[in-house]
């Protein structure tokens, strides 16, 4: 077994990172598996070195240790450009230049009223630019400092049933094998960005690319990322990556029931630690 913590170096690790890392980190040693760190630091207009420092110290003060050198994403970005040059040539991306503003006008046209689908991004592409492509088009070069979004349909058409294992629950308590239609992937998640206009790459790719270089069996992951699974599983049929189990866990909420965000300070383990408390007594907030 081989799993792994992979935050965001935005902000300070609050509860529910706390939760999600000793979940993995405990699962990897009960196992006699492995268990590592990643440092999803490829928006770089939001990461930070200081964070990144502070996730070092914190999961330390935890007692969580990681068997290998983390691997950071900021250091990936080749591997994500081969990724992006392999998908242009197939023609399964296409460049979009749709701003959110564009995206909503045209989720919202067709049907007078309706509401748009919402997907694990935000509302389902409705597909502007991909109407513009002509054929051939992956024989010429692949554009740079634009979005370029996954051809959902097109991904689809070579692949066999989207399935992945699930040993922990989806929101609904979903378990076992989850298996996405064909229909739920293009009309409710849709064309999703796998390259952004600022920066090269985005969470959907670097996620499978990174779990597969650091060979990862089982992903540990919060629920919130449930949603987002059936996306990693195509993008693991059309580059060709090994597909690991899943095991998505339940989220440390506040009083009110609220998710707890990065600005949340007030639960930032730092804070707890300043006050005085210790591990165990994270491990007791937690439920672990
Ligand atoms: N970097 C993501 C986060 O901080 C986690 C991604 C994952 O575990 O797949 O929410």
């Amino acid at each position: 077994m081989r799993t792994r913590f992979a935050p965001s170096p935005t902000g300070p690790l609050h509860l529910g990172h706390a939760y999600s890392a000793l979940l993995a980190h405990d699962m990897a040693r009960a196992a006699g598996g492995t268990f590592l760190l990643r440092i999803e630091d490829i928006d770089r207009t939001r990461a930070r070195d200081h964070w990144e420092a502070q996730i070092y110290e914190d999961l330390h003060w935890l007692g969580i240790d990681w068997d290998e050198p983390p691997l950071r994403q900021s250091d990936r970005i080749s591997a994500y450009e081969a990724a992006l040059d392999s998908l242009w040539q197939r023609e399964l991306i296409y460049p979009c230049h749709c701003s959110r503003r564009d995206i909503a006008a045209a989720a919202s046209a067709p049907q007078e009223g309706a509401e748009p689908t919402v997907g694990p991004d935000g509302l389902v592409y409705p597909g502007t630019c991909r109407a513009l492509l002509a054929p051939g088009y992956g024989a010429t070069p692949r554009p740079g400092g634009t979005a370029l979004r996954l051809n959902m349909a097109r991904a689809l058409e070579a692949l066999p049933e989207i399935a992945f294992e699930e040993t922990g629950a989806g929101p609904e308590g979903e378990a076992g094998r989850i298996v996405t239609s064909r229909q739920q992937l293009t009309e409710t998640i849709g064309d999703v960005v796998l390259s952004r206009r600022d920066f090269t790459g985005s969470y959907h790719l670097s996620v499978v690319l990174d779990d597969a270089q650091q060979g990862i069996t089982h992903v540990v992951r919060g629920q919130d990322l449930f949603s987002a699974t059936p996306i990693h599983v195509v993008l693991q049929h059309i580059l060709n990556l090994p597909h690991p189990q899943y095991h998505h866990h339940r989220l440390i909420r506040d009083e009110t029931g609220r998710r707890l965000a990065k600005r949340d300070d007030a639960r930032a383990i730092a804070t707890y630690r300043t006050e005085g408390r210790s591990p165990p007594d994270i491990r007791a907030m937690v439920g672990l």
